[in-house]
């Protein structure tokens, strides 16, 4: 098996399936429309009964702490039923507010653990012929931060209660300067959601404007100066799940071409009696084998404690790429059905073009990967 994972978490995977397959698939709308609120409380129920909402909760506050590799299963199952997004089943994690302390970690991290509140990352500034002079940035005031700048591309910020910020602090007598992670209500005075719009993936993001915005420097995670490598930090956990959710969706549409071209087709003979359509197949089975070796690969290594920002880099790069080639591949063997709105592959093929720009463009990716190897000896073959 390639995955090579350990019995406990072959079981997780297999009751996992069982759930998104019998219950999940029993409440969703059978038209493939739009999952009402109603569905979505009851399949979020029906997952904290059987234990999946707290998988990737902190033990301290009552959840499993799920590990790396248990982590990579997980996401990629529910991925793989390409049924619901994964935060219909999945309790929210910490996330950024993993490294809160004090009345800032009491205000929020247990609110969000609950689902009562709602945190977005802003992280990437607009770019192009309207970009700012100077990246988002933050002067002290006493015990204050003043915020000005603007973030081009915050998902869910619409909804959210608190952003996560990533600012330059400017030097001042006696104090730390450089990049800082700093949580800001939405409500702040000086926030301003300048825009909002969807991507062809569905997502719904926001661009905000931050006007001298004030912010207590208890609200800044970890200290001034660790801001970029936080934010770094936080990014390998999502590009790790962005490979995961795309070898998942790379099952899903094998197994979608393998029925399609072993069913009945108008000439009289089944598509996958041909050899020219086999060949096509094959090699979209043989690409996601690959990216699931990759992946696998990589958690492991993660899970063992190494450092494998590097891998992760090249997982993201190769799993989410090597998915739209294969998301492609399916749309050519099922013909032009595969594109009619409504069909699944036509949402995918929607859904999995923002894979290779969020959380890192592939190319900005690749030059890190180069980079942690030349310039840091980092990374394996
Ligand atoms: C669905 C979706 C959700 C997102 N959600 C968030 C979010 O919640 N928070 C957030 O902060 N951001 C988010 N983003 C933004 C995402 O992180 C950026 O789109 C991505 O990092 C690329 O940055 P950019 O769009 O500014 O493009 P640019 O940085 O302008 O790059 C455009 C292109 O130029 C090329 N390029 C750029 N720099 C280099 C280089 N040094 N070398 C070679 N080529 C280069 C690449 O081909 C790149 O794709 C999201 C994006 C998408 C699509």
């Amino acid at each position: 098996m390639p995955e090579s994972i350990p019995q406990d978490l072959l079981d997780l995977r297999a009751r996992l399936e069982a759930f998104l397959g019998d219950e999940v698939a029993a409440l969703l709308p059978n038209d493939g429309g739009e999952i009402s609120g109603d569905v979505a409380h009851q399949i979020r129920e029906r997952s904290r009964a059987h234990g999946f909402f707290s998988l990737m909760q902190p033990r301290e506050y009552g959840g499993q702490q799920a590990g790396i590799l248990a982590k990579v299963v997980v996401w990629e199952a529910i991925a793989a039923a390409n049924s619901v997004p994964a935060r219909l089943i999945l309790g929210p994690g910490p996330g950024t507010l993993e490294r809160a302390t004090g009345p800032l970690r009491e205000r929020l991290l247990e609110p969000v653990l609950r689902g009562e509140k709602r945190g977005a990352f802003a992280f990437t500034e607009p770019s192009g012929p309207d970009a700012p002079e100077r990246p988002t940035w933050a002067v002290r005031d006493g015990d204050d931060l003043l915020i000005t700048g603007r973030k081009s591309y915050v998902s869910g910020g619409a909804t959210s209660d608190f952003y996560t910020v990533l600012v330059n602090v400017d030097a001042s007598e006696g104090a730390p300067a450089g990049t800082a992670m700093v949580v800001v209500d939405r409500d702040t005075p000086g926030v301003t959601i300048d825009r909002r719009f969807s991507s062809l993936d569905g997502g719904h993001h926001v661009e905000l404007r931050f006007d001298q915005a004030r912010v207590s420097v208890a609200n800044v995670l970890g200290k001034v100066g660790d801001g970029m490598q936080g934010a770094l930090r936080d990014i390998t956990d999502e590009r790790l799940e962005l490979s995961a959710t795309a070898c998942g969706l790379m099952q899903w549409t094998v197994r979608y071409v393998v029925d399609h071209i072993t069913a009945p087709h108008p000439s009289g003979n089944r598509l996958g009696d041909r050899e020219g359509v086999r060949l096509r197949y094959s090699d979209l089975q043989i690409q996601a084998y690959a990216a699931r070796s990759v992946l696998y690969r990589t958690a492991r290594l993660a899970e063992s404690g190494e450092n494998a920002m590097n891998e992760i880099m090249a997982a993201k790069v190769f799993c989410t790429e090597t998915l739209g080639t294969i998301v492609d591949g399916a749309v050519q063997l099922t013909g032009g059905q595969a594109l009619v709105s409504g069909h699944p592959l036509e949402a995918l093929y929607r859904r999995v073009r923002s894979l290779r720009l969020a959380g890192g463009a592939s190319d900005v990716l690749r030059l890190n990967v180069a980079r942690g190897r030349i310039e840091f000896g980092a990374g394996r073959v």
